[in-house]
């Protein structure tokens, strides 16, 4: 069967950093969702494809052969063999992940590859729809929170470690924007399950979090 951990919420709001935590902790797999929709939106976009109808989405989908390695030193997504690791993390993966995400087809293929991939496993999946629709059986289901402003200045605070410049207002702009996206589409909108605990990590460090959440997984584990 395995122990399933749901992780949702908003963008930046550090959803990967405590999923990647239990998972060291308890020794389960992690899986990061939102690899999947960005390198499949990146393969899209790459082939020229129209994909934001669903039955053309259906089309460019037939050819596409995703596969995610999830390995000891972090998850690899490959599209037909060709590693879009490497620029997932970028201004163009953010959009195309956007793009794709709001698509039917594209949501039920990649949906179908995450249970497949969760299935009798101990796993921690991280995304915007984890708990509602992916794993709508996990034993434990978290819904991280934290107000829009203390997400840009953690993403400007983690760029800045990388040594990349970023413009704070554009860095708001852009978490807004998504937070619109991903709360307004169609299919699979962003929404707590009426079963997730909510943590809002407003004023909490990394390790806070992490030992909040820790502590709601050994207490289901125990109980
Ligand atoms: O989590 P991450 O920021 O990498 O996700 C990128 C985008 O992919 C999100 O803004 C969202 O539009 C989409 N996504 C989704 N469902 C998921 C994971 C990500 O729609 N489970």
């Amino acid at each position: 069967m395995g122990f399933k951990v749901a992780i949702d919420g908003p963008s930046g709001v550090g959803k990967s950093t405590l999923a990647k935590g239990l998972a060291a902790r308890f020794g389960f797999l992690h899986l990061d969702t939102g690899a999947m929709y960005r390198a499949c939106g990146l393969y899209l976009i790459g082939l020229g494809a129209a994909f934001s109808d669903n039955a053309a989405a259906v089309e460019a989908l037939r050819g596409m052969d995703i596969r995610v390695e999830l390995g000891a030193d972090g998850q690899r997504v490959f599209i037909n063999e060709r590693d879009f690791t490497p620029v997932l993390r970028t201004p163009d993966g953010d959009h195309a992940s956007s793009a794709a995400g709001k698509v039917r087809a594209i949501r039920e293929e990649l949906v179908a590859r995450q249970r497949a991939i969760a299935a009798g496993r101990d796993v921690v999946l991280d995304g915007r729809d984890i708990g509602t629709v992916v794993l709508p059986d996990a034993e434990v289901k978290l819904f991280l929170t934290a107000g829009a402003g203390i997400r840009a200045a953690r993403r400007a605070a983690e760029n800045a470690a990388k040594g990349i410049a970023s413009d704070p207002a554009e860095t708001l702009s852009e978490i807004e924007r998504r937070d619109y996206a991903d709360t307004h589409r169609a299919h699979s909108p962003l929404a707590k399950a009426a079963d997730a605990v909510e943590i809002d990590t407003s004023a909490m460090s990394a390790d806070e979090v992490l030992a909040a959440a820790a502590a709601i997984i050994e207490e289901k584990r125990g109980g």
